[in-house]
């Protein structure tokens, strides 16, 4: 962040303004259906072969976008008493072969916690990989650990880490340093990124994005149109900009630089994709 500028697009993610207070049409506490796809205390699943647990309520940032600004994280975590009720479901379901650890933020657990995780996961024979969205490497980058690295390459389960950044400048030095200590460990790491008014919804903004995470070996993934979460409106970017944005993007970057534009709706099988 630039010292004293209020319009800086890491500090508007995390400012708290009184737009938060305007009340909007459409905008809910609940914007997608995570309640509804609850299968057990701490374990979400929407779509086919995987699930994803709320290991923790507890995040780096508290982005003030965040889909889950509202979620009863008191009632929905994966706490500890509830663990192996949650690990019994999961093994009870065929159908599974992968596990998203996600939050809050997963990373946030010490790596104690997440080695006995990943250990109980992966003495379910048919997983096949461990997910983990997190924003930590960006946000913290010393959080990739030695330790870290060796719980999630030492399993038997393939690991994929999946980062959150939605700006070029969260991509400096020490995070670089992080993400490319995720790839050289043989980790694929993808980026998610949600587009946001007055952050990064500018052509430029979305390509120098794009370019600094494929130098680093970081895919980009989605894009994601604004969660209509309460609180979050002023974020919210007409659709029409989104179509724009993508179709500048694909003629200016290589085909596999281009994040899948798409929006969540409660109750579909997968992501939509917008473009
Ligand atoms: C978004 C989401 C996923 C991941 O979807 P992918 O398209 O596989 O990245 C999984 N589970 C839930 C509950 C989700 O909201
Ligand atoms: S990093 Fe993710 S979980 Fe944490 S506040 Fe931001 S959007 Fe929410």
């Amino acid at each position: 962040m630039r010292p004293g500028d209020v319009h800086d697009p890491l500090l508007r993610q995390v400012l708290p303004l009184a737009d938060e207070l305007q009340v909007a049409a459409g905008f809910t506490t609940n914007p997608v259906g995570d309640r509804e796809a609850s299968r057990a205390a701490g374990l979400l699943q929407k779509y086919a072969g995987r699930a994803l647990i709320l290991t923790t309520g507890a995040c780096a940032v508290h982005c003030r976008y965040c889909f889950r600004r509202h979620f009863p994280y008191a009632d929905e975590l994966a706490s500890a008493d509830r663990w192996a009720t949650l690990v019994a479901q999961i093994a009870s379901d065929r159908s599974l072969d992968e596990v998203i650890l996600s939050g809050g933020d997963p990373l946030t657990l010490s790596d104690r916690r997440l080695a006995e995780m990943v250990e109980d996961l992966a003495a379910i024979a048919h997983l096949r990989r461990l997910r983990l969205h997190t924003r930590l490497p960006v946000v913290i980058p010393q959080r990739v650990t030695d330790e870290l690295l060796e719980v999630l390459r030492s399993g038997r389960l393939t690991p994929i880490v999946v980062i959150h950044a939605n700006h070029p400048q969260e991509l400096d030095e020490a995070t670089l340093e992080s993400l490319a200590r995720l790839v050289d460990a043989g980790i694929p790491v993808l980026n998610q990124a949600v587009l946001l008014r007055g952050v990064n919804d500018r052509v430029d903004v979305l390509e120098a994005l794009c370019r600094r995470l494929v130098d680093a070996r970081v895919m980009p993934y989605y894009l994601h149109q604004l969660d209509r979460v309460t609180g979050a409106q002023h974020f919210e970017t007409p659709e029409e900009l989104g179509y724009e944005l993508i179709e500048q993007l694909r003629a200016r970057l290589p085909g596999y630089a281009v994040p899948r534009w798409v929006r969540e709706t409660a109750g579909e099988v997968s992501k939509t994709l917008l473009a």
